[in-house]
């Protein structure tokens, strides 16, 4: 028996790794928690942040671009960074 079980403990964890059960999505990603911040007194009002990543950015009644949300969701945080990189006048910087 005390020869068997490294091997029932080998396939076992190869039947881990192979498991076809359907994992959730980002399962094995490190969730990183992000916030975005929008300096008033820089931003021009263009807009583009809010064309790239209208989940998390807005313009206000004056035209000025807000945050939305308290935290970037996983899934909009790439649209965040193209949007951090759009910004013709910087005025947009994330937090990782
Ligand atoms: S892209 Fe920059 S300048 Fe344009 S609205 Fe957004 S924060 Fe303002």
């Amino acid at each position: 028996m005390a020869k068997i079980a490294p091997t029932l403990i080998y396939i076992a964890l190869l039947f881990v790794y192979f498991c076809p059960v359907k994992r959730p999505k980002g399962f094995n990603e490190r969730r990183v928690k992000m916030k975005a911040y929008v300096d008033p007194n820089a931003c021009g009002g263009t807009g583009l942040c809010v064309d790239t990543c209208p989940g998390v950015f807005e313009l206000d009644d004056d035209g000025m671009s807000i945050v939305r949300v308290d935290e970037v969701p996983a899934e909009l945080q790439q649209a965040c960074r193209e949007a951090v990189d759009n910004c013709p006048t910087d005025a947009i910087t994330i937090k990782e």
